[in-house]
């Protein structure tokens, strides 16, 4: 079944699920360490894995690659794969062996995205004859793979730090599902309430499409701040007053972090129209468990 039409279903039948997403190590035993998380996060059935392509604008510099990662997800542990793929210094040719690798390997899913600028270049820019937009990836696929693959696209409740008018920002969103995409996972927030008027300006834009927020769990203060500060998002001054008050502990921040976050995500819950979550793992095991447990 197709994740937004699980998701459809989710909402008929008042049920729960959720996503993990992972990065590819840098180093062989930072992979097999996370192959062996996976295997044991299989137990909290999530409805897909994903796996990031280049995150941040890494140059693929992973011990193994992203399409490696989704067969291994997809053919030894059996799970249901979303592979993102970004057009980030990427030709043409280059989608093209990474698409045949994700439909080789039992991928049916595709989260297409622009991709972040290579971390040494300031500005973001297309290769020669390569896309421009994460659309234009989402309409060459679709024309390609016709619906084999189902697409997901990437959606910014607070803005983008290349786009800060949240009404175009939709606009393009809408341009992007109107090319095929069926689905929509949220850049990381924190101020549910800043998410909550964004589904409703999606939904008066007529987008229709399941809109899944992504959840960044807390388990290092340092690193908190810096994804906050690179993702240019809003911090409730509650939230960050409970935060700040145990910074310099790291096993309170752990434990302040999961209830924070979890509290978070039982708002979205109660609100009766958005049934799933997309964790962002971070390759870490605990703390996505953690605010799962409390839920
Ligand atoms: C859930 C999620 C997963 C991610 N995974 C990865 C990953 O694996 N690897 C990675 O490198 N990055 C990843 N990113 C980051 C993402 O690649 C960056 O945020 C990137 O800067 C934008 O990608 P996009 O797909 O949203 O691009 P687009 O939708 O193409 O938008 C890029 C910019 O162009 C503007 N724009 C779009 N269409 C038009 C138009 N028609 N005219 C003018 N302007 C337009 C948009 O407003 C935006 O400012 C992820 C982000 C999210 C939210």
């Amino acid at each position: 079944m197709r994740v937004s039409e699980v998701l459809q279903d989710n909402l008929k039948n008042e049920r729960t699920s959720y996503s993990f997403e992972y990065f590819v190590p840098k180093t062989s035993q930072g992979v097999l360490n996370l192959y062996e998380r996976i295997d044991r996060m299989r137990e909290l059935r999530p409805l897909f894995v994903d796996v990031t392509w280049n995150a941040g604008g890494s140059a693929g510099q992973g011990a193994t690659s992203t399409t490696e990662m989704v067969a291994k997800a997809n053919k030894v542990y059996g799970l249901a794969t979303c592979m993102h793929l970004t057009c980030t210094g990427m030709s043409k040719a280059t989608i093209d062996s990474a698409l045949e690798e994700a439909y080789q390997g039992g991928c049916k899913c595709i989260l297409a995205l622009r991709g972040d600028a290579p971390v040494e270049n300031e500005k973001w820019e297309a290769t020669d004859g390569g896309f421009l937009y994460a659309k234009d990836l989402v309409k060459y696929i679709r024309d390609k793979y016709d619906d084999y693959f189902e697409i997901g696209v990437a959606g910014y409740p607070e803005g983008h730090p290349e786009q800060h008018d949240d009404k175009l920002l939709i606009a393009h969103l809408k341009e992007k599902l109107d090319a095929g995409a069926s689905f929509v996972i949220t850049q990381m927030f924190y101020d549910v309430n800043r998410f909550l008027s964004w589904v409703e300006l999606c939904r008066a834009y007529g987008i229709k499409a399941p809109l899944i927020p992504g959840i960044m769990p807390i388990s290092n203060y340092a690193s908190f701040m810096r994804r906050v500060k690179w993702c240019e998002i809003n911090v409730p001054s509650e939230f960050m007053a409970k935060l700040d008050a145990v910074k310099d502990d790291e096993s309170a921040v752990k434990e302040v972090g999961a209830q924070l976050v979890a509290e978070m995500c039982k708002t979205i819950l109660e609100l009766g129209h958005i049934y799933h979550l997309h964790f962002y793992t971070m390759n870490l095991e605990k703390s996505t468990r953690s605010i799962l447990d409390r839920l």
